[in-house]
Parts: structure tokens; C-alpha cells; sequence
């Protein structure tokens, strides 16, 4: 089967990084790989299926069809829904046994009249804004335990927050946020109430060893498709070892004989500075080449790295292969991955776009194909 543009996927990289995740997590530290946005557009089904044959017993997504989804693949691991949830989707929470992490007592307080109109007890999680400033209570820890006391049809089972500036080793912010979580879990522990699961950490603080971040439970996302997103200031070694496990490809379409000073692509933005060959790729911004790559992103052509030639457009690129000769119609480029010795990844093409590693593999699109390899 031939594909206009496809992904490559290899499940036994995301296993090798799981297993990677676990050892810098260490005994005693539940690993919850993140599954959300449909594993980052790895496909969460067929990384769901892979993640918990490898031993995973928690999950995490961000909403409630995205934890449905995995229940209905047949997905038995616990699962963590931690982007907030609306009143219509509590129905989904309790009859697919969805974990939700709740982030304010008001909705700590509806979800108990729902258990109780239901007679089930609940495990649910609680968030704590420590300084993110996004999702979270932002209760006194008088006021949480309060309300966690009269919940009576939901059990505390975990307390949780997360950090704004993981990767940023210049602030104090993330150290901070420790001091204040870990100020409010001794105050639960002081009112008899001792939340099983404690997590705090996505894949930054993993991959930096941040052990006083761990907890019972750590939730990496990126590091599990094999990123580290690049710290700002003087971080700690890198102490994980992961591999991206995904490559994309485009084929080439058609390639043209160009004269110099000659316009290419929408808004005439690239103008031949020599006889060119222009190769016309199957890949656009609507299958989320970012178009900010426009005259400034490369693909690899023919194991070179090649410059992006004009505008993205909507469905079709073009590069200039008039350093790669023996380069055809036909043939594929790599958006995404490695050729021999050239090497070009999801964080170079955010630099160069502009954007972040997770929205490149995130705002891969519907339309470019999957593929599982080995
Ligand atoms: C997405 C997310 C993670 C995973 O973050 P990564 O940086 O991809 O490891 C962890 N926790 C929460 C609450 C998230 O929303």
C-alpha cells in the first residue's frame, strides 16, 4: 500500500522508553504513562494495548472519550482523566471506571451528590494549584480536608499537582510548587487522611531526576515518545535515555526543472538563487506541517538535509532537491526522523517552526496514514 504521507510508529520504542521511564523512576514509583491527545498522535489504542501487555496498571488521558475509547479497545488498566471534566460526562467517569482528578471543591461536592444518587463510592484524585495558576484547587488546606471529610460516597485516592516550569532550571518556581504541595499532603496526613498516590512530576522532572518530585506516582507524557524538551539554565545531567518512535514521510509528487530567479509557491516567497530542482511533496499544513516552516524548515532528501523551498501550503510543500540529483518523483522524503547520518526530529522542526516538540507530534493530522513498524 502506498501512502501520499504516513507515520512510522514503532511500539517497541515507546515499550524500550517505558521501561527507560520506570528505571529512572525507580522502586516504589508508580509510572502513569500519558495517553492523551491520542498518545500524542501515535495512535493511544495500539500504545494503550502495548503499555499495559509491558506492565503499565495506570493510564492517563485528559478527557473522558478519550478514557471511553480505551474501554471500548478493551483497555482493563486504571485510567486517569486529568483535564477537568463537565457535568454530562460524570455518566462516563462512573460506568467506565474512569479515575477523574477533581479541581475544585464545588465539583468535589457534585461529584459526591452523583455517587451518592448512584450508591457507588468513587476513587478520584484531588489537583492543588501550587502556583501553576491553570487547573487546581486553590482551597486552604482547611477548607480541602472539609470538604474531602463530607464527601462521603468519593475516596481520596490520590492528591496531585503539576508544574509550570518543569524544564526551567533559572526560576524557583518549580521548587516552590514542591514546598507548597508538600506543606498541604503533610496537612491531610495530619487529619488522618492518607492519599495512596501522590504525583506530581510529568517527564521533565524524570528525565532531570528530580527524585523529591516523585512521589508514589510519576505522569510522563513526551519523554514516552521519546523527547526531552530542552531546559533553559543549568540543569541537572540527563539522566534518561529515551528514542523518538516515530518518523514522517511525504512522497514526492513531481520534480521540476527551475530556471534561476525564478518565483516558487504562494506569494512568490522563494525565488530560485540558482537552475533548481524543485521536488512537490504530498504534505501540508492541513496534515500539520506547520506553516511557519515556510522558507525556513528542511526535510531529509536522499540522506541529505534539504531546505523546505516557498510556502507550506494546504496540502502540498515543496523542497529543493537541487543538491539531492538522484532524488525522484516517487520516492520519499523524511519529514520527521533519519536517513543514514542525517537527523532531523520533532524538536528541530519546532525550533525552526517556532513552536514546541509536543505540538509538532500533536498537530500531526488525520490525514497522513499510520503505520506500525517493528
Ligand atoms: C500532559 C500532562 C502530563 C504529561 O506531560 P509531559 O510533559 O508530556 O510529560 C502530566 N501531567 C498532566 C497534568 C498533564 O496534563
Amino acid at each position: 500500500m502506498m501512502h501520499r504521507t504516513w507515520v512510522e510508529i514503532s511500539l517497541e520504542s515507546i515499550a524500550a522508553n517505558y521501561h527507560a521511564l520506570r528505571r529512572a523512576a525507580g522502586v516504589g514509583v508508580l509510572v502513569a504513562p500519558v495517553v492523551k491527545a491520542d498518545a500524542y498522535r501515535h495512535g493511544a489504542v495500539q500504545v494503550a494495548r502495548r503499555l499495559e501487555a509491558e506492565g503499565a496498571s495506570w493510564l492517563a488521558v485528559s478527557n473522558s472519550a478519550e478514557g471511553v475509547q480505551l474501554r471500548d479497545a478493551g483497555i482493563g488498566a486504571r485510567i486517569l482523566v486529568m483535564g477537568g471534566f463537565l457535568d454530562c460526562e460524570r455518566e462516563a467517569l462512573a460506568v467506565f471506571s474512569l479515575t477523574p482528578v477533581i479541581h475544585s471543591l464545588a465539583t468535589l461536592r457534585e461529584l459526591n451528590r452523583y455517587a451518592v444518587s448512584r450508591s457507588a463510592v468513587l476513587p478520584v484524585h484531588l489537583k492543588i494549584d501550587t502556583g501553576m495558576g491553570r487547573l487546581g484547587s486553590r482551597a486552604t488546606c482547611e477548607e480541602m480536608i472539609q470538604s474531602v471529610r463530607e464527601a462521603s460516597h468519593l475516596r481520596l485516592e490520590g492528591l496531585m499537582t503539576h508544574f509550570a516550569s518543569a524544564s526551567d532550571f533559572t526560576t524557583s518556581q518549580t521548587s516552590d510548587q514542591i514546598s507548597a504541595f508538600e506543606a498541604a499532603h503533610q496537612a491531610f496526613i495530619r487529619a488522618g487522611i492518607v492519599p495512596e498516590l501522590v504525583h506530581l512530576s510529568s517527564s521533565a522532572p524524570l528525565a532531570f531526576g528530580l527524585k523529591c518530585a516523585f512521589g508514589t506516582m510519576v505522569r510522563p507524557g513526551l519523554a514516552l515518545y521519546g523527547y526531552v524538551s530542552p531546559p533553559a539554565g543549568r540543569a541537572p545531567q540527563l539522566l534518561l535515555q529515551v528514542e523518538p518512535a516515530l518518523m514522517w514521510k511525504a512522497r514526492i509528487l513531481e520534480v521540476k526543472e527551475i530556471d534561476v530567479d525564478m518565483p516558487v509557491g504562494y506569494g512568490a516567497r522563494w525565488r530560485t538563487a540558482r537552475a533548481s530542482r524543485i521536488g512537490v511533496i504530498a504534505a501540508g499544513y492541513a496534515d500539520g506541517l506547520p506553516h511557519t516552516l515556510s522558507n525556513r524548515g528542511h526535510v531529509i532528501a536522499g540522506g541529505r538535509i534539504v531546505p523546505l523551498a516557498g510556502a507550506v501550503s494546504m496540502d502540498l510543500s515543496s523542497v529543493d532537491l537541487t543538491d539531492a540529483p538522484e532524488v525522484q518523483a516517487g520516492d520519499a522524503v523524511t519529514l520527521i526522523g533519519k536517513e543514514d547520518d542525517a537527523r532531523y526530529d520533532a524538536e528541530d522542526m519546532a525550533r525552526e517552526a517556532g513552536i514546541i516538540s509536543y505540538a509538532v507530534l500533536c498537530g500531526i493530522g488525520n490525514r497522513v496514514a499510520r503505520v506500525y513498524v517493528e
